[in-house]
């Protein structure tokens, strides 16, 4: 990636929800009143060639019935830091899962990133199955087959470069076609997992989330998103609220709401680890 522009990637969090430690691994162990509570992102890349926006989030009603508290709307992070919704052109969906796909209105003008096997896998014979089918809402994939009708999905089939520095790699797993991002930024490449890694300890210990496709495919793509990376630190689970702690707010008030990926941890985090691939 030398030579390749140098892009911001700000991490918009606009939900949350208090669970516990059996809801985020798979295969038991773990204490029923041990607390792991999640957090929910949309993340925005800036720099040459305007915003590239991953994933949509869920609205309120989505929200409400999933019994999931949305914060504050993503629509008012993403004001909050410059980007006027109905002017950005590319959006990138790392997967069609109901917290990464919803607000569909939300950016009329973009064209949308998706892999080829996430649309296969979200309208075809797999959605047949209940318990395949419940991470979805049928009204995000029906707003996406529109999309796919006025022109606006530009479909990648595995690795893929949407502009120099910003690379999308299948990875498959906890959602069939899931995609991570790859982004140049001025600490080195940062890979931002989305849901191939809820939380730290889901790649660091090589544990799986329990809504998922394929275990295999999950474990493998640890190995990638180490691969891609040049140190753990680099890579950004998509549901760890430690991700608040170790990043730097992208300004004042933002705190707890939105950071800067792109910028270097904070004192108090962890020390990078090598990687072990
Ligand atoms: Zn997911
Ligand atoms: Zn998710």
């Amino acid at each position: 990636m030398t030579g390749d522009p140098i892009y911001e990637i700000y991490a918009i969090r606009y939900a949350h929800h208090s669970r516990f430690a059996p809801e985020n691994f798979l295969g038991g162990g773990d204490s029923h009143d041990l607390p792991s509570p999640i957090d929910y992102f949309v993340w925005a890349i800036t720099g040459p060639g305007g915003p590239f926006i991953v994933d949509t989030g869920f609205d309120e009603a989505t929200g409400k019935k999933r019994k999931r508290e949305v914060l504050k709307p993503i629509g008012e992070g993403l004001k909050a830091i410059g980007i006027d919704p109905g002017a950005v052109e590319n959006v990138i969906v790392s997967h069609m899962h109901y917290d990464h796909a919803g607000n569909h209105d939300l950016f009329p003008r973009a064209r949308y990133h998706l892999q080829d096997c996430e649309m296969d896998y979200v309208s075809g014979r797999c959605m047949c199955h209940a318990h395949l089918r419940a991470p979805f809402e049928e009204e995000d994939v029906v707003a996406m087959v529109r999309k796919v009708f006025t022109g606006r999905v530009t479909f990648h089939n595995g690795d893929s470069q949407l502009a120099p520095g910003i690379t999308v790699h299948k990875i498959g797993g906890h959602s069939k076609g899931l995609q991570s991002v790859r982004v140049n930024t001025r600490r080195g490449p940062v890979v931002l997992a989305s849901d191939a890694a809820h939380l730290y300890a889901h790649f660091e210990q090589s544990r799986v989330f329990p809504i998922v496709y394929n275990v295999g495919e999950v474990l493998e793509g640890y190995q990638t998103l180490k691969r891609l990376a040049p140190t753990m630190n680099h890579i950004v689970p998509g549901h760890d609220p430690q991700v608040l702690e170790r990043y730097p707010g992208a300004g004042a008030g933002m705190e707890g709401w939105i950071i800067r990926l792109d910028a270097d941890l904070n004192s108090c985090a962890p020390a990078p680890t090598p990687l072990r691939t």
